[in-house]
């Protein structure tokens, strides 16, 4: 999980500048009349988050009069994620805010959409407020589209709130048996609070990184295990200095729960591995 800075756009703009163009003035008159509440729910969020009360929002189908889930839904679809609306400067900006082009939340995958964090199909309200809105990859956005927390504990990490980059919470293990590969697994710091280390259980479980990062250091595994077996047989310390080497980099370029930061670490550790396992492979 990679942090992004808060946006610092403000919902209601964002929502005024989306119906800008709206043609209907009946309809664009209902619209307007939403914009303190869209402002409002989008500042309930940010208070909310770091209490870890998101789960109390309500849900709520209609926003105000005529304005609920399907008017809110095409603001959001059609006003804002269509290329030459007016909200779609707004998409862009906030799509193009990760890192590298990266999907914040598996850290692998390349940003190809925004996720709302809060459904837009349960809370329309929130349709269109920056703080809902994660740049992500098509996966992570399809793997969590209806969920939503029911408690604390299922309140998912969020690249503008948490920032749980810098310490090492994701660990592997080189499995030496059939079928070999790696295992990724959720290990937190000690003195992390009970909470903070379910929420990054669910949040490794919820997008799937276990699979994900399995697959990618499998095949790196595979693309290195002959160099590794090589400078083992030169000599152990060899291999020794070379998983340190490539631990760190990766540490240090990468961050520390990089599936490739992760992988190396795992090597490096295993005394197996290193006191000549790395032969069987
Ligand atoms: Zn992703």
């Amino acid at each position: 999980m990679r942090t992004i800075a808060k946006p610092t756009l403000i919902a209601k703009d964002v929502f005024l500048e989306c119906i800008s163009t709206v043609n209907d003035l009946v309809l664009k008159q209902s619209y307007e009349i939403c914009q303190d509440l869209i402002e409002a729910a989008a500042q309930d969020f940010d208070n909310k988050f770091p209490l870890l009360e998101i789960y109390q929002i309500p849900q709520n189908l209609t926003v105000l009069g005529n304005i609920g889930k399907k008017e809110m839904k095409s603001v959001y679809t059609y006003r804002m994620v269509t290329p030459g609306m007016p909200g779609n400067t707004f998409y862009n900006k906030l799509k193009n805010a990760a890192p590298y082009g990266k999907c914040p939340l598996c850290s692998v995958r390349l940003v190809e959409t925004l996720d709302h964090y809060l459904p837009k199909s349960l809370y329309p309200i929130l349709s269109v407020a920056p703080v809902n809105l994660i740049p992500a990859c098509g996966s992570c956005n399809t793997e969590k589209k209806i969920s939503f927390p029911t408690n604390s504990i299922e309140q998912t990490f969020h690249p503008y709130y948490d920032d749980v980059q810098d310490e090492s919470w994701i660990r592997a293990t080189l499995l030496p048996f059939e079928p070999f590969g790696f295992y990724y697994f959720v290990e937190c710091p000690s003195n992390w609070e009970q909470i903070k280390k379910d929420r990054a259980k669910n949040h490794f479980n919820s997008f799937k990184l276990n699979e994900l990062f399995t697959a990618h250091a499998n095949e790196e595994f595979r693309g290195a295990k002959n160099q590794m077996k090589n400078l083992y047989n030169q000599h152990p310390n060899q291999l020794i200095e070379h998983l340190n080497e490539a631990f760190t980099s990766r540490r240090d370029e990468l961050g520390v729960n990089s599936w490739q930061a992760v992988m190396y670490h795992s090597l490096l550790k295993d005394n197996w591995f290193i006191q000549g396992g790395v032969l069987n492979f």
